[in-house]
């Protein structure tokens, strides 16, 4: 499909329309990687005192990518480019028209007043919420929530005025997904992960984890981080890896990927899996199809695909046994004095505990699901109204209680502890759960194509499965939905089966359930 894309792209009979909008799209694509780049300096480099002259700079670049987002010429192309139809493009070009389509409405589909409520929201509820964090008092946040949950039903009678509002709100984020979907793997998900929750919590023999603390030295800690990164596949010649407050992955262009991650002396672990996380994350914005242009045919699909490509190699690559007997060695000749008497076995049982907690962020992999679906539970009767913003703190807790056996103490450890809602980012959170279950599914498939898989990732050779990665879900850039790429990369849907299975196996033998 690509190489047809690219013979019609050189050609000479473009359709003039066509041009006309590949020049706009990727104008924006260009400023785009200029925001993109200033965002990363704010996070990596700028001074602290910059802060307000950047922001300054920050809103005119904001505006000028918006009007040309909405600009009504972009409109007309687009109308020109209908009447034709897209039976003579071949499918990158269909995709570029109806990737610039969707974006166009959702911009200029909404009022101006809406817009800027939101923008104006969202900039002072992120203040209001980090002090409500702070005094641990939800009261304070609760309005801001209100309106931000009224807003976004504005919002989504707008652009998508035939799905239920939650599910318009999904759909910004991962594409074509509803409740209808999400509803019943998250409810498989419940019946099959609680139970598994309270055996391992109730077995006498929990992995020694004491080895994980101590001290670590961070220049050391980096040379392994960056090693591990890079043996994984990570280009340094088109990345760059640096510290800030929050990991994260970013950079302007396939060509310009960057990673960063946060140290602490007193825990390795965190940051090297953080890299590790955000390399998968890299790994997928360096192997984008950007030969097709800065287009969004290139761009990468969804906020699930993307977890999903984090969480394989976080997860289902470097959590496993055999990544572990690659590198144990390595790991503790760089820190000797706390790992000499610890054994590969002990370790992989130690970085594989589970454990619940009340922060999502530092949840295993077996609770993580659980968080997610508690936030989903409510995001979902906020919608419908069946849970009233006001007895949100109560309901966190009686959840938290049910599904992972703990109470929070306060509303910070609570329904405070997200940042997501003070931006009105409602949908968002099921993308995590849903790219942890496309990691495995994918992960089963490459399985079978390729036995070896595990011999060679126990012997360092990660090339193999960088490379199917590549093939399978990079190169294929937004030329398919997410549930398409699903069904076409391991020849069925979403199947929650496989990560059950996964999630029972692995945490079965490491706690020696029965
Ligand atoms: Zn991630």
């Amino acid at each position: 499909m690509c190489n047809e894309g690219k013979r019609i792209w050189n050609g000479k009979r473009m359709n003039p329309h066509y041009q006309n909008l590949v020049q706009r799209l990727e104008e924006i694509s260009h400023l785009n990687g200029v925001m993109s780049t200033l965002g990363w300096d704010q996070e990596v480099m700028m001074p602290p005192g910059a802060a307000d002259a950047r922001a300054k700079q920050i809103a005119p670049l904001a505006g000028v990518i918006h009007e040309r987002m909405t600009d009504p010429g972009l409109g007309d192309c687009l109308n020109e480019l209908a009447v034709v139809g897209y039976a003579g493009f071949a499918a990158a070009e269909q995709c570029n028209i109806r990737e610039a389509l969707r974006s166009y409405e959702l911009e200029t589909k909404v009022p101006k007043r809406l817009v800027q409520e939101l923008a104006e929201l969202s900039s002072r509820g992120h203040g209001i919420w980090v002090a409500a964090r702070q005094k641990n008092k939800f009261a304070d946040f609760a309005p801001v929530l209100q309106r931000f949950l009224h807003l976004r039903k504005e919002w989504a009678q707008h652009v998508l005025p035939g799905l239920d509002p939650y599910d318009a709100n999904i759909d910004l984020f991962e594409r074509g997904t509803t409740m209808s979907m999400i509803t019943p793997v998250f409810e498989r998900l419940k019946t099959e992960l609680i139970p598994l929750i309270q055996a391992i919590q109730n077995q006498a023999d929990q992995p020694d984890t004491s080895f994980l603390q101590g001290r670590f030295a961070l220049d050391k800690q980096e040379a392994l981080a960056r090693r591990i990164s890079r043996e994984i596949g990570f280009d340094f010649e088109q990345g760059r890896m640096d510290v800030s407050v929050h990991p994260f992955c970013g950079g302007s262009h396939p060509t310009d990927v960057r990673i960063t991650t946060r140290y602490s002396e007193r825990n390795f672990i965190e940051s090297l899996y953080a890299v590790i996380h955000e390399t998968g994350h890299a790994l997928y914005e360096q192997g984008r199809p950007y030969e097709l242009g800065d287009l969004p045919v290139s761009e990468s699909l969804t906020m699930g695909i993307h977890e999903s490509q984090s969480l394989f190699w976080e997860r289902m690559i470097a959590q496993s046994k055999p990544f572990c007997q690659h590198y144990f060695a390595t790991i503790r000749a760089a820190f000797p004095e706390n790992l000499q008497p610890v054994t590969v076995d002990s370790f992989y049982r130690a970085i594989n505990v589970c454990k619940p907690d009340f922060i999502r962020v530092e949840a295993d992999e077996v609770t993580y699901p659980l968080h997610i679906i508690l936030r989903y539970e409510i995001e979902k009767g906020l919608f419908d109204g069946s849970i009233p913003v006001d007895d949100l703190p109560l309901i966190w807790n009686e959840l938290t209680r049910k599904y992972l056996g703990i109470n929070p103490p306060d509303d910070a450890h609570g329904v405070l502890q997200d940042s997501h809602w003070s931006s009105g980012a409602f949908g968002y959170f099921p993308s995590y759960t849903l790219g942890a279950m496309y990691a495995c599914q994918f992960y089963r498939t490459l399985l079978n194509e390729r036995p070896d898989t595990e011999q060679n990732v126990a012997k360092g050779n990660f090339a193999p499965v960088k490379n199917w990665l590549n093939e399978k879900i990079h190169h294929q850039g937004r030329l398919y939905t997410p549930q398409q790429l699903v069904e076409h990369v391991t020849g069925e849907p979403l199947n929650p089966d496989y990560f059950i299975d996964y999630l029972k196996g692995k945490y079965r033998a490491i706690y020696q359930l029965a």
